[in-house]
């Protein structure tokens, strides 16, 4: 058996879509699995929907999340150009030849024509579906119809696929098994600007391309009687198929970049989720391990892979069940190690990433996403401090003023600056010097010098930011 080759071909119209690592991560799971190759291919071919930036997007984001190609566009490889706005020339006489086979043909309808056709088939109630006017027909028999006001000819033809009424619409799925699939319509694969349909190019790139297993969205079933029809017509071996199960809300709906933000891939990296636990989670989505076990690591994933432990049921996309994932994995880092990842999440250098290694032992219990160690220690590496307007009006008002004065005294009067000192003293002066509760002491302190009501251990932060620091914070507490 031929070594296999497995790709992932998003189409670059955005921000990433989850679904595009959800692919990845199965395609590289059995490659690895089988010592095969794993692509990267651009598929661009849709001009009205692409974005300039969204193809180093794909790269960054599957980097992130450790999701590394063989071959793609950024590195070349024995199958170049990875993306189908280069390979322009390979489409066109695959789609000629069909024509000369008599298998596909051209068509001259202009688009008002087919709107008018598709409108006037719903309104019957009628399937809709191309009426193949163009069948059979050259392109001066065409043109004279459309003569004294008949059917709209347009100069420039598309190429469709003339569907026999025999297809084959039963497929194997590594997943599923036998699927059944609808009747096609007349699929347009040359466009009239000379570009391929992705029904074309798909099975062009594939085919040349060596790819022997296609994983995709099952929201491609659909096409799949199209791709193995012209796989047949162009006497090409057809590759396994394998449809993934689409990710869905709470509500079942299919994930959508325009309804939930946790579409968008690059949203998990501006929350802070770390790529080993988004991982973890995308294959919890579609995958169930030998022993039921739900935290596992891809190498993991890769030894015990199998296409027959694939959910073919779509699984709810639940954010909960990612943050608790990522809480367990940010507690099982290494105390350094996680620091390192705060630093680099908040952008932080020098005597500031120097205080955040400090803090991190504070935090790495408290935290689900990386997100919250900005807001939990922001009071040590933001240029601009600033107290919570609404933890200051309910902390910092006039009858808190003895308690901060005496912080303020207490702290001053530090000759050795530790946690415990620095704990010893306030307790001494608020709780036994005023009397106070522990709540009613120690929350206007910490609003004074963290800003906020929710912040690391008060006495190990009020340490870390230094004793003048916390001076002038308590100093401005009191000034307001
Ligand atoms: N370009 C298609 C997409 O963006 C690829 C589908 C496939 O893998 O065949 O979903």
């Amino acid at each position: 058996m031929a070594d296999v080759r497995l790709r992932v071909a998003p189409s670059p119209t955005g921000d990433p879509h989850v679904g595009t690592a959800y692919v990845s991560l199965f395609d590289l799971a059995f490659a690895r699995q089988q010592g095969g190759d794993f692509v990267l291919r651009v598929e661009d071919t849709d001009r009205a929907r692409f974005r300039e930036d969204s193809e180093q997007q794909i790269y960054d984001t599957l980097h992130w999340l450790g999701l590394d190609w063989d071959e793609g566009p950024d590195k070349g490889g024995p199958f170049a150009p990875y993306r189908q706005s280069e390979r322009l020339d390979t489409y066109r006489p695959v789609a000629e030849k069909l024509v000369a086979d008599g298998v596909a043909y051209y068509c001259w309808c202009t688009p008002e024509r087919l709107t008018q056709m598709r409108e006037a088939q719903q309104k019957a109630k009628q399937p809709t579906g191309y009426d193949r006017l163009c069948v059979g027909k050259s392109r001066e028999e065409r043109e004279a119809l459309a003569a004294d006001g008949g059917p709209g000819f347009s100069p420039t033809p598309v190429v469709r696929m003339l569907i026999p009424e025999d297809v084959p619409l039963a497929f194997d799925d590594l997943i599923r098994g036998e699927v059944h699939a609808p009747r096609p319509d007349d699929q347009v694969i040359l466009k009239a600007d000379g570009f391929p349909t992705y029904h074309l190019a798909v099975v062009v790139d594939d085919h040349l391309m060596g790819i022997t297993h296609v994983v995709r969205g099952e929201e491609w079933i659909s096409s799949t009687p199209k791709h193995l029809l012209l796989y047949d017509w162009l006497g090409w071996d057809r590759p396994a198929f394998a449809h993934m199960p689409l990710l869905r809300n709470v509500d079942k709906s299919k994930i959508s970049k325009r309804k939930n933000p946790a579409a968008r891939l690059t949203w998990f990296v501006e929350e802070g989720y770390l790529p080993e636990a988004l991982r973890n989670f995308l294959a919890l989505m579609g995958y169930s391990m030998p022993d039921g076990r739900e935290i596992f690591s891809f190498e993991e994933m890769v030894e015990s892979f199998d296409w027959g432990r694939v959910n073919a049921v779509g699984p709810v996309f639940d954010l909960d069940k990612l943050g608790w994932l990522n809480g367990h994995y940010i507690r099982a880092l290494p105390g350094d190690e996680l620091a390192e990842r705060i630093v680099a999440y908040l952008g932080v250098e020098g005597d500031k990433a120097d205080l955040v290694r400090e803090a991190t032992p504070l935090v790495q219990e408290r935290m689900t996403v990386l997100r919250e160690a900005r807001e939990m220690l922001g009071f040590l590496v933001d240029d601009e401090f600033a107290f919570d307007p609404a933890a200051a009006t309910k902390f910092l008002g006039v009858e808190q003023r003895p308690t901060l004065q005496a912080a303020r005294d207490a702290i001053a009067g530090l000759g050795e600056w530790s946690t415990a000192a620095i704990e010893a003293a306030l307790r001494s002066s608020l709780i036994d010097g005023l009397g106070l509760k522990p709540k009613h002491a120690f929350g206007p302190v910490r609003v004074a010098v963290t800003g906020r009501t929710v912040s690391p251990p008060l006495f190990e932060s009020i340490e870390l930011l230094g004793q003048a620091e916390a001076l002038t914070r308590l100093d401005q507490a009191l000034s307001l």
